[in-house]
């Protein structure tokens, strides 16, 4: 049997497909008609599969934001998702923080991978993918270079709570001479403060697993694990955790 998740998100649109005993993956950029985008990653996991496009008997879940423009057999909310893909990902793990595009949350798990709670920022850009998306384009470098800051780094505090006078903030430091690679230091560091403060919000005391695209930055999580003193663990399949999710839920 095969079950398809896709996690149509505001960045990126992620495909996993579960075959009963493994997961593979593929990612497209969701560019600016959700339905589009997750129609294209559907039919790339497909032909990654080698399985024919008009081929019955698959079920496709989609979570995600854009999920309700999306023609699924089942939605299901990115809480579940994140959730059950972690628990793949990471089975120790008692805690899930996902920084995606445009938001960031903490589920906290039963010991058994039930939803136990969480708490969600939807509102504020900062503390997400997009504040670093936002801070590249004024620092004139890619979210590649926020994962490569070399070791030693003088961190520049970022003072400004808000992301647009964070991008004032960014322009002055760079007109005072500050070093770039100490104002991305800065940056992450406010990203990672903002998780830590929603963690110790939620509470609990176990390892955490780091899902969503910002899980590829290892700085980052360095971070939130000093900043917690909880163990902060992503994996190579981190920012596939919804579409993992989605396709295990959808095999059920
Ligand atoms: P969404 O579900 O909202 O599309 P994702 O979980 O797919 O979000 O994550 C997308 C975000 O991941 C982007 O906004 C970007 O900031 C971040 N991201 C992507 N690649 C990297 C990287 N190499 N290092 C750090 N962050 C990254």
């Amino acid at each position: 049997m095969h079950s398809i998740g896709v996690d149509i998100g505001s960045a990126a649109t992620k495909c996993a497909l579960w075959d009963g005993s493994g997961i593979i993956c593929c990612l497209t950029p969701t560019g600016w008609t959700p339905k589009e985008s997750a129609e294209a990653a559907v039919a790339a996991i497909k032909e990654k599969a080698g399985i024919a496009p008009d081929a019955p008997g698959i079920t496709v879940t989609a979570t995600g934001y854009g999920r309700n423009v999306f023609p699924a057999d089942k939605r299901i909310t990115e809480i579940s998702c994140h959730a059950a893909g972690a628990r793949y990902l990471v089975p120790e793990a008692g805690m899930v923080l996902d920084i995606g595009g445009q938001d960031s949350k903490v589920i906290s798990l039963h010991p058994d991978g039930r939803v136990a709670d969480f708490i969600m920022n939807d509102k504020c850009a900062a503390g997400t993918g997009r504040f670093l998306q936002n801070m590249a384009v004024h620092l004139g470098c890619t979210l590649s270079d926020f994962c490569h800051i070399p070791e030693g780094t003088e961190m520049q505090p970022i003072n400004s709570m808000c992301t647009v006078f964070a991008e004032s903030e960014v322009v002055g430091l760079l007109a005072k001479g500050v070093a770039k690679e100490s104002i991305c230091a800065g940056l992450l560091d406010s990203v990672a403060q903002k998780a830590a403060t929603m963690i110790s919000r939620a509470g609990g005391s176990g390892d955490i697993c780091f899902t969503g695209g910002c899980a590829q930055n290892d700085m980052l999580r360095a971070l939130i694990e000093e900043k917690t003193g909880r163990r902060v663990v992503s994996h190579a399949l981190s920012q596939y955790a919804g579409a993992i999710g989605a396709a295990l839920i959808g095999a059920k």
